[in-house]
């Protein structure tokens, strides 16, 4: 598939005439679209909910456009817990999978009446201490070895989320005899995964351990959350997850597991964040400098510190040159910021139209994971956020940070 920004180079250029470069653009009617894909896929579960996670793109005018369209938040901090709150997301539309957890936080998330999903089973008794019981226990289940997990969140043994098949049964026994009636569950084994199989072979793990925990202790699942985690196709020869066949893989497993085992109904959950707002986020950036070493060195005027993913995890975002799609006269080039680190490079050995300084480039599916990673090492400052409104139009949803920002948490003897 061509990757575009749903935008002419003029109207780009025109746009960066009011918002200078770098800055984020994020296309509106696609993040809904995405929003109401994965509605549609789940009809057949009444109750099904999808919790975007907040830490993919921590904006308020996303998140209040994500409430309109009939989605929760899952958040794991303070902060974000503030951000929902501040879109209209509150009570059980909101899930706080956190770990390692403050009280306060805790407090924050019971205060908004948000679903609480516990990362360790001796954070019950933590949470029984700090907040009183919340109405609705979950854990967050880590599979161990019998899951095999990705390669952006590894090896499920390895991970520090999460607890054991065993501590499940001792976690949920403890919450009953303390009178706890609601119950649920949740794993994320997954990050950016693109097939289908895979979420399906997760539900049937996580349906079997509910029939398990269901019997044993004679408890009702009242949900079964089964993280984010959907990839999105990075590379243009790659393809979108096809929902209906991740949709119709956990369906299979429900019927056989959930309703052959008389626990129907039972609400299925998910928290993704990247399928969302992903492919509809738009790093755009300006050539700087054009630089020939033993390499040719593409400078722009954003560096990693806007977008981290490639540096941190080598991670592929295609780029575009708008107005120069159709060029014949090509180069093979580094594509590189300004920070005093090697690897802040958005991309190696990338083949693009032979660029200029002074070029747009437009690095896309950067709509989670992007600004929200940013960071101000080296001085840098985090760029605007701009929305682009179905109507066309642009509304900032970020002011660009200044030196004064910068400057503003500093204490210095003599001010
Ligand atoms: C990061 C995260 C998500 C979202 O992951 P995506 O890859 O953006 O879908 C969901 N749930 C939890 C607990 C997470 O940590």
């Amino acid at each position: 598939m061509q990757k575009k920004i749903p935008l002419t180079s003029e109207q780009l250029e025109n746009l960066t005439r009011t918002y200078p470069t770098p800055f984020y653009l994020y296309d509106e009617a696609g993040i809904r679209r995405s929003a109401r894909e994965l509605l549609a896929a789940f009809e057949w579960n009444a109750g099904f909910r999808e919790f975007f996670a907040v830490k993919a793109l921590p904006n308020v005018s996303i998140l209040q456009l994500l409430r309109e369209g009939g989605l929760g938040a899952d958040c794991s901090s303070l902060p974000e817990l503030l951000l929902a709150e501040k879109a209209g997301i509150t009570s059980e539309r909101i899930m706080f999978t956190s770990n390692d957890t403050p009280a306060e936080e805790f407090q924050a998330a019971r205060r908004l009446g948000a679903i609480i999903n516990l990362d360790d089973i001796g954070h019950l008794p933590f949470l029984e201490k700090h907040t009183g019981l919340p109405p609705v226990i979950s854990f967050r289940y880590n599979p161990g070895a019998l899951k095999s997990g990705n390669a952006i969140i590894g090896n499920p043994v390895e991970s520090k989320f999460g607890v054991t098949r065993e501590q499940l049964f001792e976690g949920y026994r403890a919450a009953k005899a303390k009178g706890i009636r609601r119950f649920g569950i949740h794993t994320m084994v997954a990050s950016n995964e693109l097939h289908a199989d895979y979420f399906a072979e997760t539900a049937r793990l996580l349906f079997e351990t509910v029939r398990d925990l269901s019997r044993a202790l004679d408890i009702r699942f009242e949900f079964a959350n089964l993280g984010g985690g959907i990839g999105i196709p990075y590379r243009p020869q790659e393809k979108a997850v096809d929902l209906a066949a991740v949709s119709a893989g956990i369906r299979r497993a429900y019927d056989e597991i959930i309703a052959a085992n008389g626990l129907h109904p039972l609400k299925i959950f998910m928290e993704n964040g990247r399928l969302i707002t992903g492919p509809h986020g738009y790093l755009v950036a300006r050539v700087r400098h054009i630089k020939r070493t033993y390499k040719t060195f593409v400078g722009l005027d954003a560096t990693m510190a806007n977008l981290m993913r490639p540096g941190l995890y080598g991670a592929y975002h295609h780029i575009t040159v708008p107005g120069k799609e159709n060029t014949t006269e090509r180069e093979t080039v580094d594509v590189v910021g300004s920070l005093c680190e090697n690897n802040d490079k958005f991309a190696i050995d990338r083949d693009l139209p032979r660029l200029s300084p002074g070029d747009l480039v437009v690095i896309h599916d950067a709509g989670a994971h992007g600004h929200a990673m940013g960071f101000n090492y080296n001085g840098k400052l985090r760029s605007a956020e701009l929305l682009l409104r179905p109507d066309g139009s642009v509304k900032l949803i970020r002011r660009a940070e200044t030196i004064e920002d910068y400057f503003a948490t500093l204490v210095v003897d003599g001010d």
